[in-house]
């Protein structure tokens, strides 16, 4: 058959690759057969080829998607604010079994795993949550915005899960933390130095930081943390006790002294985060990357 692109020659059988998009990650589809043109290298394929590419590409599915665990079989659930109930019908499956899979009595079929994998696909929030390259992708994209802007270690973080539609306990988990924890951060609550250099070495590479973007929000943590140290008063004056109204007073706090340590934040007198800490941060880091804890 004449080449469709140029004219000048015949298509010949030939092999060629293409990069599949599974989970958020490409993957390389090798010795592919196609027909190409020898004089511009064209490339179609016949019915056949397609087909066969079709048949790579489904068992390469089958074998890269890992069999989803308990624990993102509930995230799954939550992102998606169903029941056990919905969830079941959703997926035509036994009133019981997404249960018993998310309590880890029975693993997951792999024709199920594979469906639900790509539910997962086709729900942003999902993917975000449950796929680490997604969730990278949408960290990378708010960072961009974010970083540019004077804003500390606690703000930062708050920002990117409101912006990314992460789940705390999904990012809690991923760190190792207590949701309170957690909460205690993003108020900047700690001073900088008393996370300990583990933690902030997760943060760093889930939230793919570097250490020059780190120090700039350290230092911004540490201005609001001595400017709240010296403005408890803030907190003593509080009439709602309960937990709820107490951290929402502790966001509000954070969120004004943040505006004042903008102002200041340009003064030469400040307090920095020493480098001793941030050489600790980075020889966690080290570790952090060795292990591959992006999962
Ligand atoms: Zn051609």
């Amino acid at each position: 058959m004449i080449c469709t692109n140029c004219f000048a020659s015949e298509y010949t059988t030939a092999t060629t690759e293409l990069t599949v998009t599974i989970c958020g990650e490409d993957h390389i589809l090798t010795n592919l057969a196609c027909e190409r043109c020898p004089a511009c290298g064209d490339i179609i394929f016949t019915h056949a080829q397609s087909l066969e590419i079709d048949k790579k590409r489904i068992s390469l599915e089958f074998g890269i998607k890992p069999l989803l665990t308990p624990e993102q079989l509930k995230t799954l659930r939550r992102v998606l604010h169903m029941t056990l109930d919905d969830i079941c019908d959703l997926l035509h499956i036994g009133r019981n079994t997404y249960g018993r899979w998310e309590r880890g009595e029975v693993a997951i079929t792999p024709s199920m795993n594979l469906l639900v994998h790509n539910l997962i696909e086709k729900v942003p929030d999902a993917r975000i949550n449950l796929l680490p390259g997604d969730r990278a992708a949408a960290i990378q994209k708010a960072n961009t915005s974010l970083l540019e802007q004077y804003i500390s270690f606690g703000e930062y973080i708050r920002e990117v899960i409101f912006i990314t539609k992460l789940l705390p306990d999904v990012v809690c988990d991923s760190l190792k933390i207590e949701p309170a924890d957690l909460t205690k951060i993003e108020n900047n609550d700690f001073a900088p130095e008393t996370i300990s250099p583990e933690v902030t070495a997760r943060i760093v590479q889930f939230f793919s930081l570097n250490l020059d973007n780190l120090k700039r929000l350290l230092n911004a943590t540490l201005t609001v943390f001595n400017m709240k140290s010296s403005a408890n008063m803030v907190h003593a004056r509080s009439t709602s006790y309960d937990a709820k109204g107490a951290a929402i007073q502790a966001s509000t706090v954070n969120k004004v002294l943040e505006k004042l340590a903008q102002k200041k934040g340009t003064t030469s007198d400040r307090k920095l985060v020493s480098d001793e800490y941030l050489e600790k941060v980075k020889a966690a880091l080290g570790d952090v990357n060795k292990v591959g804890g992006a999962a």
